[in-house]
């Protein structure tokens, strides 16, 4: 902990308050949630999609999900801790339009814990990055706090290898074709970090995962610069739509 973020600590304790629904709990609780959150939350235990980790609809009978099913994705495999749904959001609206940094290291723990069990060989942490202009807007980016806590954690550095060219439109509400569009040309691995990422096995973080088409275009670009394997891990994942008739 930085000498600032633990005077922040003292005077503002970032958990005596749970960061899903806000019930005063015990400082030492894990992750800070209160026991209601852990047991409504729906965490990824049961049958995940093959490719990109995301918990599947109960109806889908196939590996993978719908998105997964009807298109490649770019990395070698994805994780993730919990759909992203009603409650689970609370937290992961909280860090990213509430100014509440620190439950990026509490949600950067969880996911440390269900990739732990991976025994994922990892060299590199690098997050999904935000534009500059919506970086100095929020004044941080969220995945990057996931990311550097899951790194602390597994010991090893994480970098801020990609960089978000342009201001991309918003990609809720866009067609899978449109957000691909959206999304060309939008990264690169910055020249500095190439050598570093060359032949190491890179775990690419984000905050929540819908149809893949970010970490796609991420992946593509680790994968130019020469990434022997990606990884994708993200807190929270859309929930398959998968309808079988
Ligand atoms: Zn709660
Ligand atoms: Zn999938």
């Amino acid at each position: 902990m930085g000498i600032l973020t633990e005077i922040t600590e003292i005077f503002f304790p970032s958990n005596i308050y749970c960061i899903g629904c806000g019930a005063i709990i015990d400082r030492s609780r894990p992750y800070a949630l209160c026991d209601n959150c852990i047991d409504e939350f729906r965490f990824a235990l049961g049958r995940t999609c093959l490719k990109c980790g995301k918990p599947l609809a109960k109806n889908n009978v196939r590996a993978f999900c719908r998105d997964c099913g009807q298109g490649e994705r770019l990395f070698d495999k994805g994780y993730c801790c919990m759909l992203y749904g009603s409650k689970e959001k609370v937290p992961l609206l909280a860090l990213k339009y509430g100014e509440k940094p620190y439950i990026g290291r509490k949600l950067g723990q969880l996911l440390y814990d269900r990739l732990e069990p991976e025994n994922l060989k990892v060299d590199i942490v690098v997050p999904v990055p935000l534009s500059r202009t919506r970086k100095a807007k929020r004044g941080y980016n969220q995945a990057e706090i996931i990311a550097r806590e899951v790194a602390k954690r597994m010991r090893v550095p994480c970098v801020c290898a990609i960089v978000r060219n342009k201001n991309t439109r918003p990609m809720s509400g866009l067609s899978a074709g449109e957000r691909e569009k959206n999304l060309q040309n939008a990264f690169t691995v910055r020249p500095h970090f190439s050598r570093m990422i060359a032949g190491s096995s890179v775990l690419l973080t984000d905050d929540i995962f819908t149809t893949g088409s970010t970490a796609n275009a991420c992946a593509s670009v680790l994968r130019e610069a020469g990434a022997a394997r990606i990884y994708f891990a993200s807190v929270a994942a859309g929930a398959d739509l998968t309808i079988e008739n």
